[in-house]
C-alpha cells in the first residue's frame, strides 16, 4: 500500500501534570455531541497551544469516585487501567481567566464515559492529564482536507482554525452541529455512515475532490477501520505536494482503543 508523505511537523513537549476538575455545565451540540464545561483552580496554567492536542479525561465510577490509580513496585505499571475511567479527549475551548475547559464529547451508547455521561451532574469530581505534547504542522501548505466523524469534530474545528487556509470539512455520521465554528473558505459536507465502521464510499468521493496542482493535507480522524480505508483510498494519488495524516480516535467493538497501533488493515 502506497502511503502519503507526512507533513512537516513540530512538537513541543510539557510535563505530564494531573489537575483536578469539576463538570459545571453541559450543552447538546447534536443528537450525539454534548459541550462539557469543566471548571478548577488547577486550570490556571493549563496549556494547550495546538488543535491535534489531546488530554486524559478520568471519570468518576458508578459509586461517584475517582479512583486512584495502583501501580506494581517492581514494573512501575498500572495495575488497575481498566478501572480508572480514563479516556482521551481533545481540549476544545480553554478559558484560563475564569479557570474553565471545555470538552466536547460523543454520547454513545457503551463506554466509560458514555455511562458517566448518563448520570452526569453538575458538580461531578473528574480528572485531566496533559496534554504531554503538542505538535504544530510547519509544512507550507494551499488547502486542507478533513475527514472525521463525531470524536474528531472537536479537534477538526480547533485544526482549521489553526491553518486559516481553504479547505473542507467532511463530516460522518453527524449532522446540524450547532455552533459549528470554521473558518472563511472552508466548505461543510455532511454524509450519513450506513456502518461507523465503512467510510469507504466517503473516502472515495473525497478522494476524487482533491486538486491535482496543490500542496493539500487531508486529514481523517475517527473510527480506525474507516480511517484505514480512506488512508488506502487517498495514498492511490500519492505525489509531490499531498501530504495526509490519519489517526485513529476510537474503534468499533473496542473499549479504551489505543491510538499509538497502527491503523487495522482496511477491509474495502
Ligand atoms: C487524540 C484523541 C482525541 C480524542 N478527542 C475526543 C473528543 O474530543 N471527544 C470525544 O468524544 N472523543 C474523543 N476521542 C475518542 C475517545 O477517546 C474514544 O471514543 C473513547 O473510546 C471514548 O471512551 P468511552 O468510554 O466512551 O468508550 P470505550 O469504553 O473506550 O469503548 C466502549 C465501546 O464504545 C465504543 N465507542 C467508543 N467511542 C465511540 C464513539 N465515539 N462512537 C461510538 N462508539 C464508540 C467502542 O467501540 C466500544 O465498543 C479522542 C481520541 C483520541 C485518540
Amino acid at each position: 500500500m502506497t502511503k502519503l508523505a507526512s507533513p512537516a511537523t513540530e512538537l513541543t513537549r510539557f510535563e505530564p501534570h494531573a489537575r483536578q476538575v469539576r463538570l459545571e455545565s453541559m450543552h447538546w451540540r447534536a443528537d450525539n455531541l454534548v459541550s462539557c464545561w469543566f471548571t478548577g483552580a488547577e486550570l490556571h496554567d493549563f496549556v494547550s497551544p495546538a488543535g491535534g492536542d489531546h488530554i486524559k479525561l478520568q471519570v468518576p465510577n458508578a459509586s461517584g469516585e475517582l479512583v486512584a490509580a495502583q501501580t506494581d513496585p517492581e514494573t512501575g505499571r498500572i495495575t488497575n487501567r481498566a478501572e480508572l475511567g480514563l479516556r482521551d479527549m481533545t481540549p476544545r475551548a480553554i478559558d484560563r481567566d475564569d479557570q474553565r475547559l471545555r470538552i466536547d464529547i460523543v454520547a454513545h451508547a457503551g463506554g466509560v464515559v458514555g455511562q458517566w455521561l448518563n448520570r452526569a451532574q453538575p458538580g461531578d469530581e473528574c480528572a485531566i492529564m496533559g496534554p504531554r505534547g503538542s505538535r504544530q504542522v510547519v509544512e507550507p501548505l494551499d488547502r486542507v482536507i478533513a475527514v472525521v466523524d463525531a470524536a474528531a469534530l472537536p479537534a477538526a474545528e480547533r485544526r482549521l482554525d489553526d491553518f486559516q487556509l481553504p479547505g473542507e470539512l467532511h463530516l460522518l455520521g453527524i449532522r446540524d452541529v450547532a455552533a459549528l465554528d470554521l473558518p472563511e473558505g472552508v466548505e461543510l459536507f455532511e454524509h450519513e455512515l450506513k456502518r461507523a465502521d465503512d467510510w469507504g464510499a466517503v473516502a472515495a468521493e473525497v478522494v476524487a475532490r482533491i486538486p491535482a496542482d496543490e500542496r493539500v493535507l487531508i486529514w481523517g480522524a475517527g473510527e480506525a477501520h474507516g480511517v484505514a480505508q480512506l488512508r488506502g483510498r487517498a495514498g492511490e494519488l500519492a505525489r509531490e505536494g499531498l501530504f495526509g495524516q490519519f489517526n485513529g480516535y476510537w474503534q468499533v467493538g473496542v473499549a479504551e482503543y489505543d491510538h499509538h497501533a497502527d491503523l487495522p488493515t482496511p477491509t474495502n
